[in-house]
């Protein structure tokens, strides 16, 4: 169990509240971090690390912020410029773990202050840091000077009623979040857009704060789904309670903080009131039915019935008879008159899951039912009315299906009036922690199990593990980790992983070793090390190729022997990129492309 860090780094002895005092805070030497800012003129790049970075006018971000203030209104600004933060903070974190891998744990935690002042936000003093990483407590307090988010605000402004450092705030938020594992949310006590004479902000995990931050939750999601937001507006900026209770740490449906999942969020606020089919796009597990329950609820529909059927998962022969009913003797077996999915859906929505597998008669039903509100039973012959909304959802490309013809173009373009794609989990990383924590909570209750949290290595696995099975991959894991870890314990990495082989090949990228992943999590996962058997299978098949005796049955794809290629070349040179890159015979940015396209570490 990891102990109670006090901010000088010494464990404090269970059982004593840590009580640490200004005088013993250090921080290490910043030289690590700005050895790693580059500046590449002649190609248009400033990298932290392989980030790429911008330098702007900091007055140019107060033009920003004073039109987003003016257009949006001063909630809607705060908001995104939260988000904004929150973004950047998770990204460094990641950063955090790989630079300074085997320092002690406060002084990994302060590369996110160091680097705040690095990037030329904020100056940075910790007055208080308490850290326990496996039982979820936190508690920072810092205090903020040269706030260059404060002083584009009051020179705009002047001082006011409010905070104003939002991305500040949100940045402080995103970085320890993704470093803790679980949600954590700052506040700003004294600002000095408020007339104090510096900033001092405080630090909690998300739900060990009381009403006094419910109006702050909301600034970290950009659409709200509880029912009744645009009702009577009650509270001081127009959204009632409800709106604040439904922030991402808080609403149980859906989960996330990312600029992906927010404008998801977005598409499906926009369509739902509407009567449009609805098509949802993405990879298998990245949450498509809990999106489109989301959209049941807060559609006009939301009395009716929302009836959910996965196509795949009943047998072809069966299909048309469970979507569109069946008269009594239609078929062998059919012994009474039975309604089907859309009858049952009247009035509400039904949900198609693995729409592309359809049968073409089945197709063909389908459509009639999309354009004349109508249905036959099998076996029947009158023509039914059903007000049925239908959202559908696919992992498949149905364009190319139907090009293939595989698929009716003319379904196809009568599902796709709003297709909205959802990511998959390695395109939005910081939305990790938030799931982690999410799940925890629900199997931790639904198991009557107490579990306290997550271990530092498993929460570093986690954050470079790609999620190939994406959100339902994460679930799975987590139920059984609650079930394995034990009681009054954190969950740990054996939890987690628990086939070997497949942890083997998936632990640090997609399909493959991924040895980009940081130095600390190798030390720490070396009994998981599966790269030698990846290496010596890709250099197996290359001289089977070359030498003209290739096993048809092996699976090695191009895409894994480049990938093999990739990630030797970048532990060769020791995970500098430029000297990769020189190795590959490519450029830096093309090396960075391919490590990030395949969900390898992309810093
Ligand atoms: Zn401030």
């Amino acid at each position: 169990m990891t102990p109670t860090i006090a901010v000088d780094g010494t464990a404090v002895p269970q059982g004593l509240h840590p009580n640490v005092t200004v005088d013993r805070v250090r921080y290490p030497d910043i030289a690590d971090l700005i050895s790693r800012l580059h500046f590449s003129p002649e190609d248009g790049h400033i990298w932290l690390h392989d980030q790429r970075m911008l330098l702007l006018h900091a007055s140019a971000m107060g033009v920003l912020r004073r039109e987003l203030i003016e257009s949006l209104g001063l909630d809607s600004a705060r908001g995104l410029l939260t988000r904004i933060g929150y973004n950047s903070g998770a990204h460094d974190a990641e950063l955090a773990r790989r630079v300074r891998p085997t320092a002690k744990l406060t002084d990994m935690f302060v590369v996110g202050p160091q680097l705040h002042m690095l990037e030329g936000m904020v100056a940075v003093e910790p007055v208080r840091l308490e850290m326990d990483v496996e039982r979820g407590h936190y508690y920072g307090e810092f205090l903020w000077t040269n706030s260059s988010e404060d002083e584009e605000h009051v020179r705009i402004y002047g001082i006011g009623a409010e905070a104003a450092c939002w991305m500040q705030i949100g940045y402080a938020s995103g970085y320890t979040s993704v470093f803790m594992g679980r949600p954590v949310l700052y506040r700003e006590v004294e600002c000095r857009a408020l007339g104090d004479n510096r900033c001092r902000i405080i630090g909690k995990p998300a739900d060990a704060w009381g009403e006094e931050a419910d109006d702050d939750h909301r600034f970290f999601q950009a659409q709200a789904f509880t029912q009744g937001i645009f009702g009577a507006g009650r509270s001081r900026l127009g959204e009632t309670a409800d709106a604040r209770s439904a922030s991402p740490f808080k609403d149980d449906k859906v989960v996330g903080v990312s600029a992906g999942f927010n404008a998801v969020c977005h598409m499906v606020k926009r369509v739902a009131p509407t009567q449009a089919t609805v098509l949802f796009l993405g990879e298998s597990g990245v949450g498509k039915e809990v999106f489109a329950q989301t959209l049941h609820r807060i559609s006009a529909r939301a009395n009716g019935p929302f009836i959910a059927v996965n196509c795949a998962a009943i047998p072809e022969s069966l299909v048309e008879a469970e979507l569109f009913g069946v008269e009594r003797g239609a078929y062998t077996g059919a012994n009474q008159t039975r309604p089907g999915r859309f009858e049952r859906a009247d009035g509400g929505t039904l949900f198609l899951d693995e729409i592309g597998i359809l049968s073409s008669t089945a197709q063909g039903k389908l459509l009639r039912a999309l354009q004349e509100g109508e249905i036959e039973r099998v076996g029947g012959t009158q023509a039914r009315h059903v007000d049925v909304r239908v959202v559908a959802a696919t992992n498949l490309d149905l364009r190319e299906e139907s090009r293939a013809g595989r698929f009716r173009e003319d379904l196809f373009y009568r599902l796709n009036v709003f297709p909205v794609t959802i990511p998959p989990l390695r395109e939005r990383r910081e939305d990790i922690p938030v799931l982690m924590n999410h799940f925890l909570h629900r199997f931790s209750s639904r198991h009557g199990r107490r579990v306290t949290g997550f271990t530092e290595r498993a929460i570093s696995a986690m954050l470079s593990y790609s999620w190939p099975g994406n959100i339902r991959e994460m679930q799975n894991m987590i139920e059984r980790a609650v079930i394995l870890a034990p009681e009054d314990g954190a969950v740990d990495i054996g939890h987690i992983f628990s086939n070997t082989e497949k942890t083997k090949a998936n632990i640090f990228g997609l399909g493959s070793s991924g040895m980009l992943a940081s130095s600390e999590s190798l030390d720490r996962l070396q009994t998981l090390d599966g790269e030698d058997c990846i290496r010596e299978r890709v250099s197996r098949k290359i001289s089977a190729l070359l030498g003209g005796n290739c096993d048809d049955n092996d699976p090695t794809s191009l895409d894994e022997i480049e990938t093999a290629l990739i990630t030797s070349a970048v532990t060769r040179a020791g995970g500098n990129l430029s000297a990769a890159a020189r190795m590959l015979g490519i450029t830096r940015p093309q090396l960075a492309y391919r490590l990030k396209s395949r969900g390898l570490r992309e810093q």
